[in-house]
C-alpha cells in the first residue's frame, strides 16, 4: 500500500483551470523557489495517508467536477504515489487532469514515458520571482504549459496574457478558522490584501510570512 503526503483536497476550485475542479495539493517540496507563496506545503512527510484513500475521496467528489488539478508542494517528489492516484482517478473520471510541477519538462519526461495519457496538461518550471508574470495560469513567465492529450485541448486557451478574470482567487475557510487561497495571485496582491485587512483592524499572514516569523 503506497503512502502519500497530502496537504489538502478541495472542491470546487475555479481558478486553476476551466470549470469547477477538484484541487489536490501534495505536501512536500524539495525545489524551494525563493518567493514561493505555498511555503506551508514544503515540509515532507506530513499528513501521510494511503494513496487508495485519496482515490476514494476523489471518487466521492468526482460526480459534478470538470476535472482534477494537482499542485503542491511538488507532486513529482512522490512520483509513485502520483501515478497510483492518477491511475485510480482515471478509473472514475474521464475529465482532464492538470498537474503543476516546479520541475522542467526534461526532468519529468521519463515519468510521462512510463505513464502515457495519465496527465492531459502539465505546467512545468519553478516559480521565478525575478521574472515578469504576464501569462495566464502562471506564477512567472518562464513556466510552460504542455497540452499532452486531446482531452486537455481546452487548456490551449490559457496560452494568453492574463486578464482581470485570471486574477481571481478562491477563498476557503478551514475548520480551525484559517483562510487560505487557491489560484495564481498577481504580484503584490497578498501584500495588498494584508494592508486592506489591517486598515479594518484585522491581521493576516501568508504561510511565507509565518515561516519567516518562526525561523
Ligand atoms: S512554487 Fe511550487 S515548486 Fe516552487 S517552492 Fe513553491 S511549491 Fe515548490
Amino acid at each position: 500500500m503506497t503512502q502519500v503526503s497530502i496537504s489538502r483536497i478541495h472542491f470546487p476550485v475555479t481558478t486553476l483551470g476551466p470549470g469547477r475542479r477538484i484541487g489536490l495539493w501534495f505536501q512536500g517540496c524539495s525545489i524551494r523557489c525563493p518567493g514561493c507563496i505555498s511555503v506551508d506545503t514544503w515540509d515532507a512527510g506530513r499528513n501521510l495517508v494511503d494513496a487508495a484513500d485519496v482515490v476514494d475521496r476523489l471518487r466521492e467528489l468526482s460526480g459534478s467536477c470538470d476535472g482534477l488539478t494537482v499542485s503542491g508542494g511538488e507532486p513529482f517528489d512522490q512520483p509513485d504515489a502520483l501515478a497510483e492516484i492518477l491511475y485510480g482517478w482515471r478509473r472514475h473520471s474521464a475529465t482532464p487532469t492538470l498537474v503543476f510541477t516546479g520541475r522542467e519538462m526534461q526532468d519529468v519526461a521519463g515519468w510521462f514515458d512510463v505513464h502515457p495519457n495519465l496527465v492531459d496538461v502539465v505546467m512545468t518550471g519553478p516559480f521565478r520571482s525575478d521574472l515578469p508574470q504576464t501569462a495566464a495560469l502562471r506564477g512567472s513567465d518562464n513556466q510552460t504549459l504542455h497540452v499532452l492529450t486531446e482531452r486537455g485541448s481546452a487548456f490551449r486557451a490559457y496560452d494568453r496574457v492574463a486578464g482581470v478574470g485570471d486574477r481571481r482567487l478562491d477563498v476557503m475557510f478551514d475548520d480551525v478558522g484559517d483562510a487560505w487561497f487557491a489560484g495564481i495571485p498577481a504580484r503584490g496582491d497578498l501584500s495588498k490584501l494584508r494592508r486592506l485587512l489591517a486598515r479594518e483592524g484585522h491581521s493576516a499572514s501568508t504561510s511565507a510570512s509565518i515561516r519567516e516569523t518562526v525561523r
